[in-house]
């Protein structure tokens, strides 16, 4: 599945040893693997070849230059939601009509920006920014393509933080009101309203949530179709779970398997949104053990790594596995212990992982914690004033930089 694997006890990524990353590049320390996540987009890009749909891959998961920029020169495509995001994109050298829209909160001058860079399409999220798309589209003299972002209330049984394509969920617009905007569409007359977008929520294991949706969605673009209305594109976007314990997600195979008959009776252009399944498994967050603390209640691992640098487990009890990066075997008469392992943060809901075994474990040790590499370091903030991170990416025998770990200075810097 993946490029972190042990090599006479020490854990590596492809061909370069984790310790010797963190003694380079000192902890914590995310560290990604760029053959792992050039694979992950393969995966997708074989398993629909049938239809061969626009990839764009969704920045959110993990915005870094360079982990985009090699997506990119892969053929990828970028989902984006806010103006910084457009800008990183931009960096990367992804052609502009490449990049789609969403977030329910765009602004005037995202907006404006994003039209004059002549984005493929705004996943449109209400009618007041339908309005206000078609007004800055106006002024500016540019016709822009829209979707309409559907929210077909289908409940995905995944954390409730992340189901997205519920009724009771922000996003998104009832199929209704959505019939309306596009019987009307003339209304919007610097618009091209010719797309449909549906993501009903993240980490779903299971292929039925994804078909039950775009099934809605295909018959609505039929009965649009036979009222006159013309849809081209469907953008499905992205949502595939990743093994984070014991979860067996479909795979991109089936998963395209499953959805694409759906998808060939919409009879349009396909766009997906994938960005866990792409960058999850190919990063790892390298953490050092600081100190270990016994209590009457509980063990403590305390490491260096905290809910700012990885929020997931704090966020949503998510699970990741914790490694040490030198692995002990259970042989001979090697003590093993319970721990949770916590940050340095001072909050009791900063945790990396509960209730962990460890054969052995020390002061000083490193863990890897797996999977960390979607919503890791682009969740990471300053709290308690902590640098963040750096992050390397490996390629067989070589490590990049591919951010330097900030500073003190760094922190202060916008600071007047
Ligand atoms: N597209 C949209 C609109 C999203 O909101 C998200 C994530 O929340 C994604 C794509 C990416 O989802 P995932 O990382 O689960 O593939």
């Amino acid at each position: 599945m993946h490029d972190f694997n042990y090599k006479h006890n020490n854990l590596y990524c492809e061909s370069v040893s984790i310790e010797e990353l963190a003694r380079k590049y000192g902890t914590p320390l995310y560290v990604y693997s760029r053959n792992t996540l050039i694979n992950h987009y393969r995966k997708i890009k074989e398993a629909f070849s049938l239809i061969n749909p626009l990839i764009c891959f969704s920045m959110k998961a993990n915005s870094n230059l360079s982990i985009c920029r090699t997506l990119v020169k892969e053929g990828a495509g970028l989902d984006i939601v806010s103006g910084g995001e457009l800008y990183r994109a931009l960096k990367t050298g992804v052609s502009s009509r490449k990049i789609v829209y969403a977030g329910v909160g765009k602004t005037e001058k995202e907006i404006e920006i994003a039209i004059r860079h002549q984005i493929l399409f705004f996943n449109v999220e209400s009618i007041p920014e339908l309005r206000l798309i078609n007004k800055v589209a106006g002024r500016l003299g540019i016709r822009q393509k829209v979707a309409v972002r559907i929210n077909p209330d289908i409940k995905a049984r995944t954390h409730k933080y992340i189901t997205t394509g519920h009724g009771e969920n922000k996003f998104g617009i009832d199929f209704e009101t959505a019939k309306t905007i596009f019987l009307n569409s003339d209304k919007y007359e610097h618009l091209n309203i010719s797309g449909i977008h549906v993501h009903i929520g993240s980490q779903i294991v299971d292929a039925e949530p994804f078909i039950k949706a775009i099934e809605r969605i295909a018959d609505f673009i039929k009965d649009l179709e036979q009222r006159g209305a013309g849809i081209r594109w469907l953008n499905i976007g992205g949502g595939l779970g990743i093994i984070y314990s014991n979860e067996r997600p479909q795979t991109a195979r089936e998963y395209a398997k499953a959805v694409i008959p759906v998808l060939k009776r919409a009879m349009t252009n396909v766009i997906l949104e994938p960005g866990r399944f792409i960058i999850g498994n190919a990063g790892i967050l390298v953490t050092r053990v600081n100190y270990l603390k016994e209590t009457p209640g509980k063990n403590f691992a305390i490491v260096d790594a905290g809910m700012n640098d990885l929020i997931r487990p704090s966020l949503y009890g998510a699970h990741h596995e914790i490694l040490p990066v030198r692995s002990q075997s259970y042989a001979g008469s090697k003590k093993i212990r319970t721990f949770d392992v916590v940050g340095p943060i001072c909050e009791s809901g900063d945790f990396l992982g509960k209730n962990r075994k460890f054969i052995d474990l020390k002061q000083g040790d490193l863990l890897s914690v797996m999977g960390a590499g979607a919503y890791g370091f682009s969740m990471s903030s300053n709290y308690n004033s902590r640098p963040r991170t750096a992050e390397v990416m490996v390629e067989g025998t070589k490590a990049k930089l591919i951010r330097r770990r900030e500073t003190y200075e760094d922190l202060i810097k916008t600071e007047l």
